[in-house]
C-alpha cells in the first residue's frame, strides 16, 4: 500500500476508498471529519462493528493497519456482512504526530462539563455519532478501539476489555481474541472513561481497546506481527461478528489496582526502559511516592503503562495479577 493512501487516511480523507466501495456495493457515508459509515451488503447483517483508530495520535501501526484493510474490502468485491463504522478519533494530533493536543482523548468518553480544547469538542460529537450507531443496531453490537503501546511489551499485543457489568458476550469477544491470537487479555477496573468503557456502558456493545505493537512512524509501519489480528479482522468483515468460542489460549489477567503519582518525589523501581507486564514477587517495592511506598501484594504481580513521569495526580502505571476465574465479567 502507498504511503500516500495510508496519510490520506490517517487525515481523515476517504475520497481513495469511496469510488472503490461504490463499485463492490458497498454504500458509503462520511458523517463527519474521520468518520465513515458503511452499510453491510448481507441481507442478515451480523450485527453492528466500530473500528477506532488515532484516539493517541502518535500511535499509527492501527491506523496503517485499517486502511490497508479498507482499501482490500473496497477493492475485493466480497461485500461487508456487518454494518460498519469506522472512526479515524483525533485527527489534529494525528496530524502532528502527538498523543494528544489539549487533552488526552482517551480519558473523555463522555466529556464533563465544558471540556477546554479540541479533544472534549470531539469526544462529544464521537459520543453521539456512536450512539447513533448502536441506538438503531440490531444484533450484536462490537467495538475494537485499535491502539498501540508507548513501551514494548512482553506480550507484543494484548486486549484490555473493560470491566463494565452491562456489556454482553464478553465470553464471545474474548474467543475471538483467541481466534486473532493475540496472546494476552486483561480486565481492567470499573469507571474508566476510554472510548471502549463508553461504548460498553452506554451502548451495551462488547468493546476493547487493542494494544497492537509499539509507537512507529506513521507511513513507516511495520505490519507483519500484526497478521494475525489482521486476518481475525478481515474475516469479521467478510463473514460476520463472532466465532464459536475456541479453547482459551490467550494468558488472563485482571487490573487490581492504579499506582497514582501524588508527589514530585516519585520513583518506579524499574529500569526506564522495562517493558509492559514486568514482573515483581511478592513484597517487592513497585514504587516509591513521597514517603508512601507500594510493594506487590501477590507473586506474579505485573506493571502495565509505567511511567514515572506523569503529571500529579495522574496514573504512573496499572497492577494486573493472573486472572483464572470462570466469570469473566462479574455481572453483581
Ligand atoms: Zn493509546
Amino acid at each position: 500500500m502507498e504511503q500516500r493512501e495510508i496519510l490520506a487516511f490517517a487525515g481523515g480523507d476517504f475520497s481513495r476508498l469511496i469510488p472503490g466501495f461504490a463499485a463492490s456495493g458497498v454504500r458509503p457515508e462520511v458523517l463527519a471529519p474521520g468518520v465513515l459509515r458503511l452499510f453491510a451488503t448481507a441481507a442478515r447483517p451480523a450485527g453492528s462493528l466500530l473500528l477506532s483508530v488515532g484516539v493517541h495520535g502518535d500511535e499509527t501501526a492501527p491506523i496503517a493497519l485499517l486502511a490497508e484493510i479498507l482499501t482490500e474490502l473496497a477493492i475485493d468485491g466480497h461485500g461487508l456482512a456487518v454494518e460498519l463504522l469506522v472512526v479515524v478519533a483525533n485527527l489534529p494530533a494525528i496530524a502532528a504526530g502527538k498523543r494528544f493536543l489539549h487533552t488526552d482523548l482517551n480519558r473523555l468518553f463522555p466529556p464533563e462539563g465544558k471540556q477546554a480544547g479540541d479533544e472534549g469538542e470531539r469526544a462529544r460529537e464521537l459520543c453521539g455519532l456512536v450512539e447513533h450507531f448502536f441506538g438503531v443496531a440490531r444484533g450484536r453490537r462490537l467495538h475494537l478501539d485499535l491502539h498501540s503501546t508507548i513501551r514494548p511489551s512482553l506480550f507484543p499485543c494484548f486486549a484490555i476489555i473493560p470491566h463494565e457489568p452491562a456489556a454482553p458476550e464478553a465470553r464471545l469477544l474474548c474467543a475471538w481474541m483467541d481466534h486473532a491470537e493475540l496472546p494476552a487479555l486483561v480486565f481492567s477496573q470499573g469507571g474508566t472513561r476510554t472510548f471502549s468503557a463508553f461504548s460498553a456502558r452506554a451502548c451495551a456493545a462488547a468493546a476493547a481497546t487493542l494494544e497492537l505493537g509499539t509507537r512507529e512512524v506513521l507511513g513507516h509501519n511495520r505490519l507483519a506481527p500484526l497478521a494475525t489480528v489482521a486476518s481475525a479482522l478481515r474475516r469479521m468483515l467478510r463473514e460476520g461478528l463472532l466465532p464459536p468460542p475456541t479453547e482459551a489460549r490467550a494468558q488472563r489477567f485482571r487490573a487490581v489496582r492504579e499506582i497514582v503519582r501524588r508527589n514530585r518525589d516519585f520513583a518506579l523501581n524499574l529500569p526506564p526502559d522495562a517493558p509492559n507486564f514486568s514482573t515483581f514477587s511478592r513484597g517487592e517495592r513497585i514504587a516509591s511516592d513521597g514517603m508512601e511506598h507500594y510493594f506487590a501484594q501477590e507473586d506474579g504481580e505485573r506493571i502495565l503503562f509505567p511511567n514515572a513521569d506523569v503529571a500529579l495526580g495522574a496514573r504512573a502505571g496499572v497492577m494486573i495479577v493472573p486472572f483464572t476465574g470462570a466469570a469473566l465479567v462479574s455481572r453483581d
